[in-house]
C-alpha cells in the first residue's frame, strides 16, 4: 500500500516528496507535539489537520493536543490576540491569572506528554505558558505565531513576550511579524493541502448542486469571502464594496463563514453583517457548519473573483484555497495577503472598499484576465505555498534545532 505522502507526487513531483523522505529518515522517531486551543475552525486547526498524520507518515512520532478552556478564558485569550494584532484592549492582572490558572489545568492534563516531547510547538498565545509550567522538559520548544504581530499593542505583548521569551526558537509567517526575541527566529509560511476536501478537484455536478443549494444565479458574477465573522476580516467592508460594484454590474455577494470554538466574537459582527445586507437578496451570508469543506471548495470554484478584504491577517488560508483554485484574489493590502498576492498579477491589493470596488469592477470589464491571474496564481501556490514546502521547512527547522542542541552538549 502507498504511503499518504506518495499521494502528492502527482501534484509536487517526485524529486519533492523524496527531498521530503530523507528529511523524515534523519528525524525517525522524533517525538513533536503540537499545541493549540481548537480542533477545528480558523487555520491552524486546518494545518494541524494534515500536518501530524504527514508527519507521521515520514516517520515522526507526531501528536496534537489541544488546550481547554471555559468562555472567560477564550474572552481573554481573544483580546490578547486582538492586542497582539494592534488593538487598543484593556487586560488586566485577574485576566492574566485566569490565562495562567487554565494553562495551569491544561498541563496537569498533558503533563507525561509534554516532558517526554523532544519537540513542543505551541501554537499562538493560548496555550504559551505551558512552557513556564515544564520545569521537567527534555524537548525544544518552539512558539508559533500565527497572527500578524507586526503592531502589537504594547502592554500585551510586553506580558506576552515575558513568556515567548524562554521558548528555544519562534517561527512567524513572515518577516514583518518577527520581534525582539532572544532566541532563533525562523520564516515559515502555512500552507494548503491540495488533496483535502477543500481543496481537491470536484466533478462539475458537485460545483453545480452548491450553486442550487444556495440559490446562485448562474448566469451573474459571482464574488466570495470566506471567513470566521471577525472585525479583522472587514466583512461589511465587503458589503460596502458590493454595493459600489452593483451600482454598474449585476454582481452576487457569498459572505461565508461560522465560528471557530476559540473565537467569542463572532455573534456580534454576524448581527452588524445582516443589518449591513439590509435583506439584500443577492448577498448570501452563510453560516457553515465546520464539516462544510466541499461547500467552500465548491464556493470558490463558483466564484469569478475571491474576496479577502481582511485589515489585519496572519496568512490568509483563504486566499491561497482561492488561488489554488485559479481564481485571483482581491485581497487587504496586509500580512500574510501580501505574500500571496501578487499585486496586478494574481490579484490586487487593496486599501479600502472603493479601491476593493473598483478592482472588481476593472476585472469584471476584463474577464480574461480573470482566467489569466487565475492561473499564475495557482502556480504561485504550486511553487509556494503547498504543504510538501511547509512541511520540507518544519523538519529542516527541527534538524536544525537539534544540531544546535548536539553542539551544546559538546561545548558543557
Ligand atoms: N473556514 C472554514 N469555515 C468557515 C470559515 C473558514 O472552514 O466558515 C476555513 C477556511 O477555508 C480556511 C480557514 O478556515 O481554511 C481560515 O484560515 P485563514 O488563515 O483564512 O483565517 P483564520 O480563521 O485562521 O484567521
Amino acid at each position: 500500500m502507498s504511503s499518504p505522502i506518495a499521494a502528492y507526487e502527482g501534484v509536487v513531483g517526485s524529486a519533492v516528496l523524496r527531498q521530503l523522505r530523507q528529511l523524515g529518515e534523519k528525524l525517525t522517531g522524533t517525538r513533536i507535539v503540537h499545541v493549540n486551543s481548537t480542533r477545528e475552525g480558523g487555520g491552524v486547526a486546518e494545518i494541524l489537520e494534515w500536518m501530524v498524520p504527514l508527519m507521521n507518515d515520514l516517520g515522526l512520532q507526531a501528536s496534537w493536543e489541544v488546550i481547554h478552556g471555559d468562555p472567560r478564558f477564550f474572552e481573554i485569550t481573544k483580546s490578547i490576540h486582538n492586542g497582539l494584532q494592534g488593538h487598543n484592549v484593556l487586560l488586566s492582572g485577574k485576566d492574566w491569572r485566569i490565562y495562567e490558572d487554565v494553562n495551569a489545568r491544561n498541563f496537569e492534563r498533558l503533563r507525561p506528554v509534554l516532558e517526554e516531547a523532544d519537540v513542543v510547538v505551541i501554537h499562538d498565545p493560548q496555550p504559551a505558558h505551558l512552557l513556564q509550567l515544564c520545569d521537567r522538559r527534555k524537548g525544544k520548544w518552539i512558539w508559533r505565531a500565527h497572527i500578524d504581530i507586526s503592531r502589537p499593542f504594547r502592554p500585551v505583548w510586553k506580558t506576552l513576550r515575558t513568556i515567548t521569551e524562554k521558548y528555544d526558537a519562534s517561527i512567524f509567517s513572515m518577516a514583518e511579524f518577527a520581534q525582539l526575541l532572544p532566541h532563533p527566529q525562523f520564516l515559515v509560511p502555512p500552507s494548503i493541502d491540495p488533496l483535502s476536501e477543500k481543496n481537491r478537484e470536484l466533478e462539475p455536478s458537485e460545483i453545480e448542486a452548491v450553486r442550487s443549494e444556495y440559490g446562485l444565479d448562474p448566469s451573474r458574477p459571482l464574488l466570495v469571502q470566506i471567513s470566521r465573522f471577525d472585525r479583522f476580516k472587514d466583512p461589511v467592508g465587503v458589503i460596502a464594496a458590493y454595493r459600489l460594484v452593483r451600482k454598474v454590474a449585476p454582481v452576487q455577494l457569498v459572505l461565508a463563514g461560522g465560528g471557530a470554538t476559540d473565537d467569542p466574537e463572532g455573534k456580534a459582527v454576524l448581527e452588524d453583517v445582516m443589518e449591513a445586507a439590509d435583506s439584500d437578496p443577492d448577498i448570501h451570508v452563510l453560516l457553515l457548519p465546520s464539516s462544510s469543506h466541499r461547500a467552500i471548495n465548491a464556493l470558490q470554484r463558483l466564484s469569478d473573483i475571491v474576496i479577502q478584504k481582511s485589515t489585519r491577517e496572519g496568512f490568509g488560508l483563504t486566499v491561497t484555497e482561492g488561488m489554488w483554485k485559479g481564481k485571483p484574489v482581491v485581497g487587504g493590502d496586509v500580512g500574510g495577503i501580501r505574500l500571496q498576492v501578487v499585486n496586478h498579477h494574481t490579484g490586487f491589493l487593496v486599501n479600502t472598499p472603493e479601491g476593493a470596488a473598483h478592482r472588481i469592477r476593472y476585472l469584471l470589464h476584463n474577464r480574461s484576465r480573470i482566467g489569466e491571474m487565475g492561473s499564475i496564481a495557482r502556480e504561485v501556490v504550486r511553487e509556494h505555498f503547498l504543504l510538501t514546502r511547509h512541511l520540507r521547512d518544519y523538519l529542516t527547522l527541527m534538524l536544525v534545532l537539534s544540531k544546535d542542541s548536539r553542539e551544546h552538549a559538546f561545548e558543557v
